[in-house]
């Protein structure tokens, strides 16, 4: 009996090794899981770095107060040429989230994303589950396959774009999950409310082309709302229109009654002024808000208060009723 007694008991502290050694290890994965899928130590909001204004507005708006948003562009900075400093490499290597646009948009981020930690860095690629439409090439800085990376400007898109944002949100801050996805959900709401003041206003017009004497930033909106759109330039603003893009646009006015010509946000409006005096027509400004100015910004303007700015132009613009 002694003999069998001491076999149960090498065999039940056989069992208790291997029960304890399994909850250390479970124990530990759920710690490590946990370390990782959280703001990191020492942190008591969301880390997050954007690149361009939509999704520094569409990010704070999900983040609320448990997220420190920022926007790597400097003020007033045009964004399709921006070049990072060392110190912003840095400033996203110790974010808990990056967001950009896309390759086509922020060509210079695949470098950056290189060489961060992605240990503890989600990257989030705004262009998601969108399907992009291709560029318009108007020089050889656009090669052929380029898309046009202004996915922000279809009202459709941005509720994709919050719906990428604010998962991200949730991997790398569980605990507040919930109150991220009730603010995104507020904020689907009024981007479909944007989007039905769009088609009301833009169904009847007097006219439904759009020319712009800026880069071509509106093809998406143009596409939404069925407009016809007509841009001096490019998809990035780099080139100079040629004389010819010029003599074009100048026709098109004149030939179809045109009265307004737009410019675009925080650049030289010379071509649209150009165009303007040679047509006798008037000037307004349709803002694609990659970036605001230090005013627009200091004053907390939102995408939205810019995209209903828009459409107020929009409607003079085209004489709509
Ligand atoms: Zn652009």
């Amino acid at each position: 009996m002694a003999i069998v007694g001491n076999a149960k008991f090498k065999y039940m502290k056989k069992i208790i090794l291997v029960v304890s050694l399994l909850i250390i290890v479970f124990a530990g994965l759920y710690l490590a899981a946990n370390y990782q899928r959280s703001p990191r130590t020492g942190r008591e909001k969301l880390a997050v770095v954007t690149t361009i204004f939509p999704l520094y507005d569409f990010a704070k708006a999900i983040g609320g107060d448990r997220a420190e948003v920022s926007l790597l562009l400097p003020p007033g900075v045009e964004s399709h040429s921006f070049e990072p400093k060392p110190s912003d490499v840095a400033e996203i290597n110790m974010a808990d989230i990056f967001i950009y646009t896309g390759s086509f948009m922020e060509p210079w981020a695949e470098d950056i994303i290189q060489g961060t930690d992605k240990q503890n860095l989600e990257v989030v690629d705004a262009s998601n589950g969108i399907t992009l439409i291709p560029g318009v090439f108007h020089d050889e800085d656009e090669p052929a396959g380029s898309n046009d990376p202004h996915i922000w400007l279809d009202f459709t898109n941005d509720q994709q774009i919050i719906q990428t944002i604010t998962a991200a949100f949730s991997a790398q801050d569980p605990k507040n999950a919930t109150y991220y996805e009730a603010r995104a959900v507020t904020y689907q709401e009024s981007l479909k409310t944007l989007d039905s003041q769009y088609q009301t206003t833009l169904a009847n017009c007097a006219s439904r082309e759009v020319v712009y004497g800026g880069h071509y930033a509106f093809g998406y909106l143009a596409r939404r709302y069925n407009l016809e759109y007509l841009a001096a330039q490019g998809v990035s603003p780099d080139a100079e229109p040629t004389a010819q893009d010029l003599i074009n646009l100048v026709d098109q006015i004149k030939n179809n009654n045109i009265k307004y010509v737009f410019y675009e946000e925080l650049s030289s409006p010379k071509v649209a002024e150009t165009i303007a005096q040679e047509t006798d027509t008037k000037m307004l400004l349709l803002n694609a808000a990659h970036n605001l100015s230090r005013e627009d910004l200091a004053a907390s303007k939102t995408f939205l208060q810019v995209m209903e700015e828009n459409l107020n132009n929009l409607k003079t613009g085209l004489r709509c009723n």
